[in-house]
């Protein structure tokens, strides 16, 4: 790409697409535009009804930049520096794993049932936090909540604490740096939520290279079978509900009925729940703990 030459929206957008394509990106056209509709500070439409615009130098130029990264695999995610979930825009950082479409699902799913439990005022538990996607959402769509979110990384805890003042959250919110449920011993919740790592550790490598290059493996790795985490929370995350409280945990592929099954060994469990995602697979399992 030459700079002293004229690029037009509409020619810059050809030939990002084209660049994009050579290098592996898997959605050339569109990252090319969510990219310089940032730089522009405009919506995509407007890209399409000004493709006679020149770009001014100093946009080119960081332009130029997001490309460069871009190719290197970084997320469009990462390189915005925010993420859309919910409705709700969200910080990411290399710290935190880019919150999917899959999770909401889970957040949804979650608000549904906390909704048709008739209680207004609920507290909940994000564990593996990241941004604080999911128990953040939850709190926006359900004011009666009250949260507690973990996270083994204090560079996500950071990331969680900006969102929450973002989205004007904060009086709501506790959060914990640590392992697991260890730093909410003696607590107890409606809802207890997470989305831990659960790719079999031999599966990483075979990731797409933006997750394999870019995200944070902590958030990823889920052991060798890609259960270890749901071991630990279907035996420690039961005691810790009231009442007829439930949890409800994001799952991979094909793990929906292990995890089911994981939780139902605990003899505090009454029932489960298999929720499916966008394309049709089990993405999430619910567990209820018995009334009385
Ligand atoms: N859904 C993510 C992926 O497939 C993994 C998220 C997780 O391990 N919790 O990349």
């Amino acid at each position: 790409m030459a700079v002293n030459e004229i690029w037009t929206i509409g020619r810059i957008l050809k030939w990002t697409e084209g660049y994009f394509a050579q290098k592996g990106i898997e959605n050339p056209r569109l990252d090319a535009e969510v990219l310089l509709g940032h730089v522009l500070k405009k919506q995509r439409i407007y890209l399409y009804v000004h493709f006679d615009e020149p770009l001014q130098p100093a946009e080119l130029q960081s332009f130029r930049e997001m490309i460069k990264q871009r190719i290197n695999h970084v997320p469009v995610a990462y390189i915005l520096g925010e993420k859309e979930f919910m409705g709700l825009t969200f910080k990411v950082t290399k710290d935190t794993l880019v919150p999917r479409p899959d999770t909401e699902i889970l957040v949804q799913g979650a608000v549904d049932r906390l909704r048709s439990s008739g209680r207004e005022h609920v507290c909940i538990a994000d564990i593996g936090t990241g941004t604080g996607a999911v128990g953040l959402s939850v709190l926006h769509f359900f004011p009666g909540a009250e949260l507690d979110t973990v996270d083994i990384s204090g560079a996500a805890r950071a990331v969680a604490e900006e969102n929450a003042a973002h989205l004007e959250l904060t009086d709501r919110v506790h959060f914990f740096t640590g392992d697991l449920l260890l730093p909410l011993q003696g607590q107890t919740y409606d809802a207890i939520l997470s989305n831990p790592p659960y790719i079999p550790a031999a599966d990483i490598s075979k990731l797409s290279a933006d997750v394999q290059l870019s995200e944070p493996h902590t958030a990823l790795d889920g052991g060798e079978d890609g259960l270890d985490f749901y071991h630990r929370l279907c035996e420690h995350a039961p005691a810790m509900l009231v009442q007829g409280g439930f949890m409800a945990f994001e799952v991979g592929i094909n793990q929906a009925q292990a995890v089911a099954e994981l939780a139902e060994n605990n003899p505090l469990i009454e029932k489960t729940e298999i929720l499916k995602d966008y394309a049709g697979i089990d993405r999430v399992v619910v567990a209820w703990k018995k009334e009385a």
